[in-house]
């Protein structure tokens, strides 16, 4: 009679351990897990991932590498996040321009900003948030030639509202390419 009782009580304890094995082992995986999440939430360029020399963007209050002093004037390079953000974004460019409210929805950069232009602006690289639904746009073409201009890749000339390609403005201008 006693052994039975006896034998109940370390199959109990038997089970009690195990147990509390099992919660020890779930507290040892959240506690990895808390470190997981420590670790991802460690500050780093929204743009390039770099994780060392970063500041915030005054746009926007986000992390992005400190570097617009490696940018060498005139060189237009795109080798600065800081820079591309601040210049080739809506968001930069609103905030630039001291507009009131959300970029997103701001109707002075919508006007100021040529279409396609402000399409670019609005979903290229350089931002952390793209413009969702960017509206559609008729692609611009040289009024010499014809052939088509893409505006971001620069290197065409305009007046008024015609666009002239590089060749185009190469050959109307000579002057300025010798
Ligand atoms: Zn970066
Ligand atoms: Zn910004
Ligand atoms: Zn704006
Ligand atoms: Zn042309």
């Amino acid at each position: 009679m006693t052994s039975r009782v006896q034998k109940q009580t370390a199959h109990r304890l038997k089970k009690q351990r195990k147990a509390a094995t099992r919660t020890k082992k779930k507290k040892q995986a959240k506690s990895r897990a808390v470190m997981r999440t420590k670790r991802s939430t460690q500050p780093c360029c929204g743009l390039c991932g770099a994780a060392t020399n970063l500041t915030k963007t005054e746009c926007c209050d986000q992390w992005i590498c400190d570097d617009e002093h490696q940018y060498v004037l005139f060189s237009y390079d795109r080798n600065s996040c800081s820079r591309n953000h601040r210049r080739y974004t809506l968001c930069g460019f609103h905030s630039c321009e001291e507009h009131s409210g959300r970029w997103q929805d701001c109707a002075q950069c919508r006007e100021e900003i040529e279409t396609e232009m402000y399409v670019y602006y609005g979903t290229n690289e350089y931002n952390f948030e793209v413009l969702e639904n960017p509206p559609a746009y008729e692609p611009t073409h040289c009024s010499a030639c014809g052939r088509e201009i893409v505006l971001a890749d620069g290197g065409y000339s305009s007046s008024a509202d015609s666009y002239l390609c590089g060749s185009c403005t190469a050959a109307k201008h000579p002057d300025l390419y010798r």
